[in-house]
This record gives structure tokens, sequence and C-alpha cells, in this order.
């Protein structure tokens, strides 16, 4: 898998790319990360991205050309087909189920807006697809472009230890997770579960199963009514 991010903030992205799991990952090959900087794509001698909204208005729009030469020589850098998607708090609202899909994607390039937003002409242009990280507005697209890529990646073989390491948790299935302990088994007074203590591994597994339905029951009942559907 290979993710391309087009933004104006290209530093920013990398800082959070080369840490952790994901900076490992990127370290060992399990994926590849490429940041692109729009405004090397400008034509202009000021390097400017954006202008005034035609029609009026507070803000600023980024411009259709610098995006557009952008996507078009990081197109041609690879045979891979890629998959176009501008972040956007107009897109479909991101879930696991779209992080599957994205994840079994050869390609991703993800477009970072900024400002009032981006020009709809190179919108619909290039994208297959807009992607919102939730109903909020932040100030740009690079948050919303890291936490897609963060979501995808843990999908790909090699990032995570065991596909075991997602596989329970929450929403994969469709079902919040249990409650987590570690040591000590007892903390300032509070006891662990004693069934964790048990060594039973059925026992556990069925404490479990009871605490992460009634989680989801009680915190999400929108995912409870789907998950007791079989949706
Ligand atoms: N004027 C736009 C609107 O009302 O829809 C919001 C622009 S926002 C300040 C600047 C950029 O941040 C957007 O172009 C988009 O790339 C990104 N962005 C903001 N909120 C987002 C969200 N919830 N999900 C994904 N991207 C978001």
């Amino acid at each position: 898998m290979r993710i391309e991010i087009a933004t104006l903030f290209p530093e920013m992205c990398e800082a959070v790319l080369s840490e952790s799991i994901i900076g490992r990952a990127r370290a060992k090959g399990a994926l590849t990360v490429n940041c692109h900087q729009i405004r090397s794509y400008t034509l202009n001698k000021h390097h400017r991205v954006d202008d005034a909204p035609f029609g009026g208005g507070m803000g600023l729009v980024m411009q259709a050309q610098p995006i557009y030469d952008c996507w078009k020589d990081v197109a041609a850098q690879s045979g891979l087909p890629m998959y176009t998607i501008y972040m956007s708090p107009k897109g479909r609202p991101l879930t696991q189920q779209i992080v599957r899909e994205l994840a079994e994607k050869p390609r991703l390039f993800l477009l970072c807006g900024h400002y009032e937003g981006v020009d709809q002409r190179v919108l619909d242009r290039i994208c297959d697809d807009e992607i919102s990280i939730g109903d909020y507005v932040v100030t740009g697209g690079e948050l919303p472009a890291l936490i897609l890529t963060d979501a995808v990646a843990r999908m790909l073989d090699g990032v995570l230890p065991a596909a075991e390491a997602f596989e329970e948790e929450s929403h994969y299935a469709g079902l919040l997770e249990y409650p987590q302990y570690t040591r000590p088994e007892v903390w300032e007074g509070e006891a662990v579960p004693p069934v964790l203590l048990s060594g039973h591994h059925k026992k556990i597994e069925q404490w479990r199963a009871a605490q992460s339905a009634e989680i989801t029951r009680t915190r999400r009942p929108d995912l409870w009514a789907k998950w007791t559907k079989g949706e």
C-alpha cells in the first residue's frame, strides 16, 4: 500500500508519520507514505496557492492549478492506480468499514484542503471520494488525512503484531471493546475483576463478550441496534 498526501504542510504530516507504530511500519517497508508540497507546483513567482472566492465572502480558496499539477505528477511517479480522496467536512463520515475498504486499495491520494476549501473544478476533475472525520470543522485537511492514514495502516499486514490485535477492537466487528486491566492486581483499593485472574479462558471470553455487549448497548444504542439486526 502506498499513500500520497498532498498538503501545504508536509513537515506537519512527516512529524506524526515518523513516530511510533506507523513510523516503524514505514521503516520496515510495510507501507509507503509520501508527503507532497502543493506549493512546489505553483507557476507564479510568489508561490501563491490561494485567492479570494468568486461571489465574495470570507477567507481564501485553494486554486485548482497547483493541486492538479501535483496530482498529475504524483500519478505518473508509479504505475499503481490511485484512488483520490478529498478530506472534507462535506464528505461521507469515516467508519471502520470504509477503512477496511480503503486498506484493499493499492494506492491512495489524500488531498488536504486549507482556508475556506478548494476550487470545486479540480475536485470534480480528480476526486473519487470525499471523506469527513466527523461533523465538525478543523482548520486543515492534515489531521483528517493523518487519522485516515493511521486507521488504514493498522489494517495492513506487518503493521500490528497480528490480525487479532485489531479484530477484537471497538468497531471492527460492530461492537465496542470490553474494559482492559493490567498490573497491579489492586490499585488504590480497586481490584481487577476476579474472572481475569482465573486462568479460565472460556469464562474470560464470556465475560468479555458480555461486557462488550453491555457497553455497546448503553453507550451506542445506534451500533447496538445494527448489531442485533445483524447489519
Ligand atoms: N469552508 C469549508 C466548509 O464549510 O465545508 C471548511 C473548510 S476547513 C476550514 C479547511 C479544510 O480542512 C477543508 O478543506 C478540509 O480539507 C479540512 N477539514 C475540515 N474539517 C474536516 C472534517 N471534518 N473532515 C475532513 N476534513 C476536514
